[in-house]
């Protein structure tokens, strides 16, 4: 039976997870706070997944603070390598493998899975994709000195891998259907020098065309492209996108889009149960600079910051709406660094170069909405963010 003294209980130990139990426990020092998460536990920072082959960091450098030193400056209780498998919202309690746990509060932090193309071929079960700290440490076993990765994706996460890698001596080869990268964020130019800066770097470039199958070709694996070229790699990395993890949350009847629907506060359609994070679909009306259509999934640090915050208030029973800053967000590609305040999603207009490494994102009204930054001018972030948060 639940209990008044039920804890709150946080699913997931990402960067979400971590954020919401570090924030409230600065409100509440006395809450009852309980964690259950499918992995170790162990806090990283996820981002630097995607720039560790350069600074020579093996995956066990990577963990920022180990879960024991976690649970206890937190005064959380951890049960790990645990799987929740459904929510039953009417006795408010998770249920896994090992039994029932009561809930008074519950916070979805279940983040994204990687989508995976359907791809013809023995060798297709073969290709990764790196979305925690584990499937780091399965992709950096596989790669000796000189091994070469095929990635399939030349959005953020395959950008930044593909920099990564060939700053690392990896050969690499970037598959898109797109004809540049980072097609959906940046403008013309900036695609195109991100890409002339990767080949300089040795990226080899398959623009206009998607891996239609993975065969196996004794230790490697051999990649066919539509539009007939081959290439042989010794790794694949599949870098095409996440989706929303809303599996549990869909079952348990709560309202799901394209995330897990959340208000102002945080709240989905139970008043009890709360989503932040790469699950989340965040309501529209929340930005700061200006009204977006429909609600928006937002798998990037910044926002979980903003959002752990309001959600700790709300548990902790003060006030709280989230309004969301603008939050530009930095491409970890060194080879042209890059800062991307994209519009709100679905915004009628187009880019315009102001200066060399400077574009706007005007609106049909002409109200400049966005700002992408390139190369030296990345150091005016803060002045552009300044500028732009109406
Ligand atoms: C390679 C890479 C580089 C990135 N770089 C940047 C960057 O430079 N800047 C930026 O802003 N963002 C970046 N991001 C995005 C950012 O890292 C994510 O938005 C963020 O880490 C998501 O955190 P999360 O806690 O929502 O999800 P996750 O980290 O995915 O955590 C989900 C948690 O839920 C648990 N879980 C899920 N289902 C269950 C279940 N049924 N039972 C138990 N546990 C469950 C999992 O075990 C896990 O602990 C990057 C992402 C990647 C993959």
């Amino acid at each position: 039976m639940s209990m008044a003294a039920d804890p709150v209980l946080i699913l997931g130990s990402g960067l979400a997870g971590w954020a919401v139990a570090r924030e409230l426990r600065k409100l509440d020092p006395a809450a009852s706070l309980m964690m259950i998460t499918g992995d170790s536990g162990d806090f990283y920072a996820k981002p630097s997944l995607s720039n560790a082959f350069a600074q020579g960091r093996l995956p066990a450098q990577l963990v920022g603070t180990p879960a024991a030193e976690m649970t206890r400056s937190l005064g959380v209780a951890l049960l790990s390598r645990t799987t929740v498998e459904s929510i039953d919202r009417s006795a408010k309690a998770v249920v896994t493998g090992s039994g029932r746990l009561h809930y008074s509060r519950l916070v979805l932090a279940t983040g994204a899975r990687p989508v995976r193309l359907p791809l013809a071929g023995d060798g297709a079960a073969a290709v990764r994709s790196v979305n925690s700290l584990e499937d780091f440490s399965a992709f950096h076993a596989q790669l000796r000195p000189g091994s070469h990765v095929a990635i399939m994706g030349a959005g953020l996460i395959g950008c930044e891998f593909a920099n990564d890698l060939a700053s690392a001596g990896f050969g690499v080869s970037v598959i898109d259907p797109s004809s540049r990268p980072l097609a959906a964020l940046l403008p013309q130019a900036a695609g195109e020098a991100l890409r002339q800066a990767l080949h300089a770097l040795g990226a080899k470039w398959h623009l206009g065309t998607a891996v239609q199958a993975v065969h196996r070709d004794g230790d490697r694996l051999q990649l066919d492209l539509a539009n007939g070229e081959r290439v042989t790699a010794d790794a694949v990395l599949s870098a095409v996108g996440l989706r929303a993890d809303i599996a549990l949350a869909q079952a348990a009847g709560l309202a799901c889009d394209r995330g897990i629907v959340v208000d102002a506060t945080l709240a989905t359609s139970d008043p009890d149960i709360f989503a932040l994070g790469d699950c989340a679909q965040y309501a529209s009306g929340l930005w700061a600079q200006g009204p977006v259509s429909g609600g928006r999934t937002l798998p990037f640090v910044l926002p979980i910051m903003s959002a752990a915050k309001v959600l700790a208030a709300r548990l902790a029973g003060q006030p709280g709406t989230l309004r969301f800053p603008l939050m530009p967000v930095a491409v970890k590609t060194p080879a042209l660094p890059l800062v991307v305040a994209s519009p709100p999603h679905g915004s009628p207009g187009q880019w315009h170069g102001r200066e060399e490494g400077l574009w706007h994102f005007m609106d049909d009204g002409g109200l400049a909405r966005g700002f992408v930054l390139a190369g030296k001018q990345t150091s005016r972030r803060a002045e552009l963010a300044r500028r732009f948060a109406i």
